[in-house]
């Protein structure tokens, strides 16, 4: 797999190369050509792996789609990561990726920032929503967004979300995801508790370990 042959757009290709990415990691290699076609993945992938680009191309490009048949106003893709800090690094990533396509906007959600800034950037279309589980179960409580444009789902640090408690929150927020989505849960290990909840919220899913 290079990324010429991942079908990017000529936008996307200038913005990998601009980054320095000139050819894909092990995990991106592996992750990309299941992720682009909607496969629900478990891919076990640490930090420095390129696992962030892994499961973004996928969404922006879900989110591309999307943007052709519809005027989407409602976000395509959301991460769930279980850290501010984690959050603001993958959107800074997206933001990079997306930069010069048209009508692709990003969204943070997070604790411990300030909320109305957060509220007003929704005002807006937003294409992909980067957030972590107790900010955006309170901004879902406001229903000052909708998930259910949502075709693609990213649970980065599934470890370390259940480690930090929010097991309940990721499956409160995933019980309301529509019924056809894809799904990609990352992390640096799988132990029993991400089988389980693997079994439950993928289908059929492509397991990757690099
Ligand atoms: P991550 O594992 O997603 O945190 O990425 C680790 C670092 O690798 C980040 O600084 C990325 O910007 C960088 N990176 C991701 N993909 C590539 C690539 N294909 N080529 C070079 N660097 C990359």
């Amino acid at each position: 797999v290079e990324f010429e042959h991942c079908g990017f757009p000529e936008t996307l290709n200038a913005n990998l190369a601009r980054l320095g990415y000139l050819s894909p990691t092990p995990v991106q290699m592996e992750m990309l050509p299941q992720g682009l076609v909607g496969k629900d993945v478990l891919a076990a992938a640490d930090t420095g792996s390129g696992k962030t680009a892994a499961f973004l191309l996928p969404v922006i490009m879900a989110a591309l789609r999307e943007n052709k048949k519809t005027s989407a106003q409602q976000p395509t893709g959301l991460i769930l990561t279980p850290t501010r800090e984690l959050a603001i690094q993958i959107e800074g990533q997206a933001r990079e990726l997306v930069m010069g396509l048209p009508n692709m906007r990003t969204a943070l959600l997070v604790g411990g920032m300030p909320l109305p800034p957060q509220l007003h950037r929704l005002k807006q279309s937003i294409q992909v929503i980067i957030a972590t589980p107790g900010r955006l179960l309170e901004i879902l409580k406001q229903e000052a967004v909708s998930l259910c444009g949502v075709q693609v789902v990213v649970v980065d640090e599934v470890d370390t979300m259940l480690k930090m408690g929010f097991q309940q929150q990721v499956l409160d927020i995933l019980e309301k995801m529509p019924s056809e989505h894809q799904t990609i849960l990352v992390s640096a290990t799988i132990p029993a508790g991400i089988e389980q909840l693997a079994g439950q919220f993928l289908q059929d899913p492509v397991r990757i370990t690099v």
